[in-house]
């Protein structure tokens, strides 16, 4: 879409408050981070919560930014060559302008919503339609308040379908969506059962969702689900709709759906309108099963050709769609995006590029977009364009089309035919310390060349879900009183998940504050151009050094660091910053409460010296048996905290908080709180069931599967036993990767294929044998061994331990794996 700066009252209530000079606006901006420099762009300031847009005003215009929608007046003499338009709610305004987009649009418009699987059934739904129509589909899961609008934005009028996610988070979301979205079509695609904080109860989630099929003509959904049903039926105007409501389980319904197992995967029969059609698809799982579904009744109903179907169909693939970050060899980091590739399906890789300091060389390797309806120049003028902006060092095209890029970009570009041109070429020209995005439409087979860049370690990796580490941290963010500022532990590898990528990933989501236990731990992140203020618990005086240079804030804890950093900092040129630990009654490191006399004067005596912070921390902030002793640690601390802010004249920073902390004690937030394995989603309460979401899964692979005789023993000191002829599988991890030996002899369980399979014998240092007997695998399977189940609590229950063990002992010879949807 695009319209003339002026005419913005046209479209959405607000005023002018200032018009330097008009220009012709194509394209929307709400993160300041992620915005193209262009005069036709504009940015739209929203006071949220945590985070309000006017303070990015004045650098966006520094870099050249022109176009503002605003909801508070800016100081218009400071922006004096900057347009302005005044709304009352930002948000409420995109809503309004990206709905007129809508509104013009003449093809057919899905929408989608539901509690898991919305992005993948509309990615999936754009493939299968793409080879006859031409389809616009949101891009990623921009499917909120503040998404929604951007998405509705592109659609174009020459595309055929839009497909458009629409997710809510709290009561009377959906009616504003439904506003803009009005969905020709719909699919509903199922209801988790987890407890919603935004809703009363799972029947008003259900009706809440509903509600974005108010005016639709034809709803697809999943009968299984009754609250679904029950909320569809309570919708107006039924008496226009028609209902595709199909079921995996009732055989008497119109649309019962059967599906059985087959050599080359799972065949599905369908009926519809009294005839039956049988499609492949590659995947078993039932999510799966259930997304693929909706997907082919879609298509049905709107007479997709079935042999077209079919086809595409042996394309699909399971969780192929998210963004993952790895390591690559010779000191790369790559980011693999290799799903689809359209113009904006490449934008929103780029942002998250862009996010990814790991290295200062930046190589991006493309294929030919695959964009219907735009030609061969316009296309390929729009992508230099787009490209310039981003500091590319190195371009890679690959395929015929990518070759008319040379005409347009200006920057250092190499051109191949094929995917496997550009691997032999990579044999003798290798990439070093880069951050590379990978990017190419499917058929490209760009998974080639991620695999040929991977670092290859072996078979077992942590998958780290950086969505889920959002989540937890909005979720704990959530129970704070305003202005009280989160720092977090990263300490240890970020429990076990590594911690510079989610330092990184929690710097972009602007949290306050980071911590690590010793020094080498900051310097990581430093390296990795983490800019936030950084603590360190456990600062050795051999490390000072280290401080100084990478800028790192230690804990002082005792008389005699206390000492020694005032010399060592004496003759710096500015204040040395420190966090004062006192204990409080856990008696681990801190000055005790009588020792704050002789703490002062030092203090008082060293005015180089700046108190950052004063913290404590509790003992048995998890248990309610200790709550008097929890309380009375507060007590000394607000004390001795009081009586040091009395002295020094100035207020550091107060936190007492850890997770459960955070859960546990809202009276004692002070300033900051230190949020540690919560953000891992593991609550260590029981206070809050299903709503930490688990972000990592520890995944191995089946090396061999052996049919073992009644009676014969498996593994070291014989200590595995059949007791009846039996299936075992042998798994690539062992106890060197932090698979517990206490896991052997049943107490442990793996997932495979959807089963829990229990290990029998010993945990060996690299292998571990499991019990498949009931379990249909191969050589070659994912192994789950944990994540959502086997879940880490419980894990660590068996064998009398502390999630926090399970999590830091993943050894580092395991990958780590981070992904985005
Ligand atoms: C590790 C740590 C935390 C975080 O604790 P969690 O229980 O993981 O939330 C907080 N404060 C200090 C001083 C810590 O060492």
């Amino acid at each position: 879409m695009k319209f003339d700066f002026s005419l913005l009252p046209n479209l959405t209530k607000g005023e002018i408050t200032q018009l330097h000079q008009d220009h012709s606006i194509e394209n929307i901006f709400i993160d300041s981070r992620n915005i193209v420099v262009s005069y036709k762009n504009i940015f739209i300031a929203i006071e949220g919560e945590r985070h309000d847009g006017h303070q990015f005003i004045k650098e966006l215009y520094s870099k050249g930014i022109r176009n503002f929608i605003i909801e508070k007046d800016v100081n218009y003499i400071e922006f004096a060559e900057a347009n302005f338009f005044k709304v009352e709610s930002s948000i409420q305004a995109s809503q309004q302008i990206a709905g007129k987009n809508r509104a013009k649009f003449k093809g057919t418009l899905i929408g989608i919503t539901g509690s898991n699987g919305k992005t993948i059934v509309k990615e999936w739904l754009a493939k299968l339609i793409e080879s006859v129509y031409s389809v616009y589909r949101s891009p990623r899961s921009y499917n909120s308040q503040v998404g929604v609008p951007l998405s509705l934005w592109h659609i174009n009028d020459y595309q055929d379908y839009a497909i458009i996610e629409a997710g809510i988070s709290q009561m009377h979301e959906m009616e504003k969506l439904e506003a803009i979205i009005k969905p020709n079509i719909g699919i509903y695609t199922n209801l988790g059962t987890a407890h919603d904080e935004g809703f009363p109860s799972l029947e008003e989630k259900a009706h809440q969702k509903a509600r974005l099929f108010k005016d639709s003509k034809t709803i697809i959904f999943c009968k299984d689900f009754p609250e679904i049903s029950n909320a569809l039926h309570n919708l107006p105007n039924l008496e226009d709709k028609e209902f595709i409501g199909w079921s995996f389980e009732d055989n008497t319904s119109n649309y019962f759906v059967e599906t059985e197992e087959r050599e080359n995967g799972i065949a599905i029969r369908i009926p519809y309108k009294e005839e039956f059609f049988i499609f492949t698809v590659p995947f078993k799982d039932y999510a799966s099963l259930e997304n693929i579904t909706h997907c082919l009744l879609l298509l049905l109903h709107e007479g997709v050709p079935i042999k077209i179907i079919q086809n595409t169909l042996n394309e699909i693939r399971p969780l192929k769609m998210r963004l993952e970050t790895k390591k690559g060899k010779n000191n790369t980091y790559l980011v693999d995006d290799s799903y689809n590739n359209d113009l904006v399906g490449l934008d929103t890789a780029l942002h998250f590029f862009a996010q990814q300091k790991q290295y200062q060389k930046r190589v991006l390797i493309l294929s030919d977009l695959l964009q219907t309806g735009l030609s061969g120049d316009i296309l390929y003028k729009q992508l230099a364009e787009r490209i310039e902006n981003e500091n590319i060092d190195q371009l890679i095209g690959i395929g015929s089309e990518i070759q008319q890029l040379k005409s347009f970009y200006h920057g250092k570009i190499e051109l191949f035919n094929s995917t496997n041109e550009f691997l032999d070429y990579e044999q003798t020209h290798q990439f070093h310390n880069s951050v590379i995005l990978i990017k190419g439409a499917r058929k490209f087979g760009f998974e080639a060349i991620v695999q040929r860049l991977e670092q290859k370690i072996h078979g077992t990796v942590l998958e780290i879900d950086l969505n889920k580490i959002t989540h937890n941290l909005n979720f704990y963010r959530s129970r704070l009183k305003p202005n009280v500022k989160t720092m977090v532990m990263v300490k240890a590898f970020a429990y076990g998940s590594s911690s510079h990528e989610i330092a990184n990933w929690l710097e972009f989501h602007n949290v306050d504050y980071l911590a690590v236990a010793y020094a080498d731990e900051g310097v990581i992140l430093r390296q990795h151009g983490i800019k936030l203020p950084i603590m360190v618990m456990n600062p050795d005086p051999r490390s000072f050094e280290l401080l100084h240079h990478y800028n790192l804030e230690p804990e002082i804890y005792s008389f005699s660091l206390l000492n020694d950093y005032v010399n060592y900092t004496r003759s710096f040129d500015y204040k040395a910053k420190i966090h004062l630990k006192l204990d409080t009654g856990m008696h681990r490191l801190g000055f005790e409460p009588f020792e704050i006399e002789d703490l002062i004067p030092i203090l008082k005596k060293n005015p180089h010296i700046h108190v950052s912070s004063i913290f404590s921390h509790l003992a048995a902030s998890d248990e309610a048996s200790h709550n008097g002793f929890s309380a009375q640690q507060a007590m000394f601390f607000k004390k001795a905290a009081d009586d040091i802010i009395s002295y020094i004249g100035y207020k550091p920073i107060l936190h007492l908080l850890n997770s459960s902390g955070i859960s546990r004690f809202p009276d004692y937030q002070f300033d900051m709180v230190r949020l540690g394995v919560g953000l891992y989603g593991i609550d260590t309460t029981g206070l809050h069931p299903g709503e930490l979401l688990p972000v990592s899964t520890l995944k191995t692979v089946i090396s061999q599967v052996k049919h073992i005789k009644k009676g014969d023993t498996i593994g070291y000191s014989r200590k595995g036993l059949a007791i009846e002829d039996m299936k075992i599988a042998t798994i690539s991890i062992g106890y060197a990767d932090g698979f517990n030996r206490k896991f052997s002899q049943g107490v442990g369980m793996v997932k495979i294929n959807g089963k829990l399979a229990p290990v029998i014998g010993n945990v060996c240092m690299d292998m571990t044998m499991v019990d498949v007997s009931e379990i249909d695998c191969a050589a070659g399977d994912e192994v789950i061994v944990f994540g959502d189940e086997p879940n880490i609590t419980k894990m660590a229950k068996s064998i009398d331990t502390i999630p926090y063990e399970i999590l830091t002992n993943v050894s580092e010879r395991v990958k780590r794996v981070f992904y985005t949807e």
